[in-house]
């Protein structure tokens, strides 16, 4: 390397422990300077010449390490000296007693227990369980071991990009496993959210690209909601007359993946992306009583479900935590949570314990100054407050961080993380589609267990398979996740499929049997003789046996068949002028419907409801004679495809004196007045016989189902658009 390189990575050396002490600052008593300074000399020299993987001298890690302790997370003198030598035990000849006689007994006892932490996993996999017990009790002497493991794990996952592909991924899964909850429940959330989102990152690229991406590009109308949204109480906030500032915090990437997966939707359907912080900054004395008064102001503009109401400042968290959450309905018809706290409350929520520093008056007013050790000392008994097995240890542990989630592992002890809920097939599919399509049974920490066993954190998960086994319906009431759900589909489908060909070889045979030849005409007879509508279902009829040899046989061949018959009567030359073609030649006409059809029988189809004006097409049914479809009817393309013939074009020729019943259906936000206003346009303003109209409302939105009367598609066309204009009507639809 080149000389003024060298030159150059000196001086970025300097300007990073110049960078801590400036952090430090505020922690640092008188002297300390001097032994922090002694601790960075010994850890340079320790590590001199070392390089990481990215390439940088190995000191910028223990300098970082020591930057984010104070910084991000607010521990004082010991913990930077501590996190300067954090790796100097393991990877360099200094002992841990040369450490003990140079810092003293205390920081020797912190790098020892990080030097420990270190070969946790290292070991078998499996025996994860077990070592996180052991490492929280053992190492929880002193909670700053894990608070410096967790400053130190931050920084490696920042780095990580120098990092091989499988390291990577080895070290994502451990962060999301160990490290991310810890800091949840440290209290950390800044971390917590950091850390999980850098998992995602490098555990799924694409999802993480993809979700950032849209985050960025939806922040113009997110920034638009915002201000929509805080207009009707801005000027009260105002007259409070304290510094405040309004955001609309998305939510982490990795959270906004948790959403979409649990509710099986795209980014554009989580409707809570974001949350509505108001941060006011009151004297402490105030503090209370001003965020009821906003949470007060808030309610009045917009209305609340009271089952999301959080005080978590009359009660804070167990980690330290302060805010007053709601959720009201916004004026789009979309829930948003408002977190309504003080700037005091925000530092301490975002920062954890770092915060606390800044508001050291409110420690030394409580009680005493020693407020980080009391802190840590709360901290310990926390981690320790459990002593059942070890599996029990961390599924208590983790089940209140994170609720939605369970980890557990495979025999080879790698970890497989799932949505709450999941089962042992849920896990079978998620190892391998062929696995789970096959699986019988599993064992979960050597005990047997059936197919539906829902998972618990720490479980260790073996399949058992066998080659006849083979997925039913009930199986998909025994999976939560998607991907289990359509690999089981999915082999239904191909199922399906082979039912469908061997019943098709047996039609075959059958009708070879009975000297009839196997073609459409015949086909078509069949199928009507057992009210199917298509031949795949009667193949698959045939295929699973419910419609069986003895009963192809009672099918006789009518003389004439019935379709035919009906295509005929109505296409006899009743009114010469019809030009209606016979349908052996499968080119019909347009059947115009007007006065004329009228003499013949036809009804409207129940499955879309037309009206005049509508696009439709006429149906010749085996059973029921003319039957009148929408063309965007959803039987429409099974009916076209499979029995063209049967088809007859179909238009309105004049608008009639006749009536068509319609339905709408309407979603909005709950107002008083909205349904008289409805009721009143509708029936006053447009006289439009409704002939009902049900309201349902819930935690201030309402669905509403209406039926009518109208006459022509141009008359439901303006009746939509005034009713879309009703303050308070958010969506509206025809239904059927
Ligand atoms: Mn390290």
């Amino acid at each position: 390397m080149l000389e003024v390189e060298l030159e150059e990575e000196k001086k970025e050396i300097v300007n990073n422990y110049r960078k801590l002490l400036r952090k430090a600052k505020t922690v640092m008593k008188e002297g300390d300077s001097k032994i922090v300074r002694k601790a960075f000399n010994v850890s340079l020299e320790a590590h001199q010449g070392v390089r990481r993987k990215s390439g940088e001298p190995y000191i910028f890690h223990p300098l970082a390490v020591a930057i984010i302790c104070v910084d991000e997370i607010g521990l004082g003198t010991t913990s930077i000296i501590a996190a300067l030598l954090h790796d100097v035990v393991e990877d360099t000849e200094i002992s841990l007693e040369d450490i003990s006689h140079m810092f003293g007994e205390k920081v020797a006892m912190i790098i020892d227990g990080l030097t420990k932490i270190n070969g946790v996993f290292d070991k078998d996999t499996s025996q994860q369980a077990e070592n996180f017990r052991k490492m929280i009790l053992t190492l929880s002497d002193d909670v700053r071991v894990i608070l410096i493991k967790l400053a130190d794990r931050l920084h490696n996952m920042r780095t990580l990009n120098s990092m091989s592909t499988d390291k990577q991924l080895k070290i994502a899964s451990e962060t999301s496993y160990i490290y991310a909850p810890l800091a949840h429940r440290l209290g950390l959330y800044a971390i917590k959210t950091e850390l999980e989102d850098l998992c995602l990152k490098y555990t799924d690229r694409e999802v993480y690209r993809m979700i950032t991406k849209k985050i960025n590009s939806t922040r113009v109308n997110r920034n638009k909601f915002i201000r929509n949204f805080i207009k009707p109480i801005r000027t009260e906030i105002d007259r409070l007359g304290f510094e405040y500032e309004i955001i609309g915090r998305p939510k982490s990437v990795h959270s906004i993946w948790q959403k979409m997966q649990k509710q099986n939707v795209p980014f554009e359907e989580v409707y809570d992306l974001f949350a509505i912080r108001i941060i006011i900054d009151t004297p402490l004395d105030f503090e209370k009583s001003i965020c009821w008064q906003i949470y007060s102001m808030i309610t009045d503009s917009y209305q609340p479900n009271p089952d999301r109401l959080r005080d978590w400042i009359s009660l804070p968290k167990a980690n330290g935590y302060e805010s007053l959450h709601t959720t009201v309905m916004s004026e789009i018809g979309q829930w948003v949570e408002v977190q309504i706290r003080t700037k005091r409350m925000d530092d301490i929520a975002e920062r954890g314990y770092a915060a606390h520093w800044k508001y050291k008056e409110i420690n030394v007013k409580g009680k005493s100054e020693i407020g980080l050790e009391k802190w840590l000392l709360g901290l310990r008994e926390v981690l320790e407050q459990n002593n059942g097995s070890a599996i029990e240890f961390v599924d208590n542990f983790k089940s209140n961080l994170y609720s939605d989630e369970v980890f557990t592992f495979t025999p080879k002890g790698d970890l497989i993380t799932l949505p709450k809920g999941a089962t042992a097939l849920d896990f079978a599919f998620h190892i391998h589609t062929q696995i789970g399509a096959t699986c019988i049974g599993a064992k979960a920490n050597q005990k047997l267990v059936p197919l539906n066993y829902q998972l618990r954190n720490g479980d260790q998960m073996e399949i058992l398979t066998s080659s006849r086994q083979k997925p039913n319906e009930d199986w998909l009431k025994n999976v939560v996740t998607s991907r289990a759900k359509s690999k089981i589909k999915e082999t239904f489908k191909e199922d399906f499929k082979k039912v469908v060909e061997e019943g098709k070889i047996i039609v075959k045979r059958k009708l070879k049997q009975m000297k009839l030849s196997f073609d459409q005409e015949n086909l078509e007879k069949l199928a009507g003789f057992f009210q199917l509508n298509t031949t795949t279902e009667l193949y698959y009829n045939v295929g699973i046996g419910k419609i069986d040899h003895v009963e192809i046989k009672k099918f006789k061949i009518q003389k004439r068949d019935f379709a035919q018959r009906l295509l005929r009567r109505i296409i006899s030359p009743k009114s010469e002028k019809r030009t209606i073609k016979a349908p052996e030649e499968r080119k019909i006409d347009q059947l115009l419907i007007g006065e004329d059809l009228s003499k013949l029988d036809y009804t409207l189809s129940k499955c879309c409801n037309p009206i005049a004006g509508d696009n439709v097409f006429a149906f010749v049914s085996l059973s029921e004679g003319i039957k009148i479809h929408r063309t965007n009817c959803t039987n429409a393309p099974e009916l076209i495809t499979n029995h063209g013939y049967r088809i007859l074009k179909a238009r309105w020729t004049t608008s009639r004196e006749e009536s068509f019943l319609v339905g709408l259906k309407l979603i909005g936000t709950d107002r008083i007045g909205i349904i008289s206003d409805l009721s009143n346009l509708i029936s006053s303003e447009l006289k439009v016989n409704m002939r009902s109209l049900s309201i349902n409302t819930n935690n201030g939105i309402f669905e509403g189902l209406i039926e009518l009367y109208v006459d022509h598609t141009i008359h439901l066309d303006e009746l939509m658009s005034k009713v879309g204009k009703i303050s308070g009507v958010v969506k509206l639809s025809r239904y059927n």
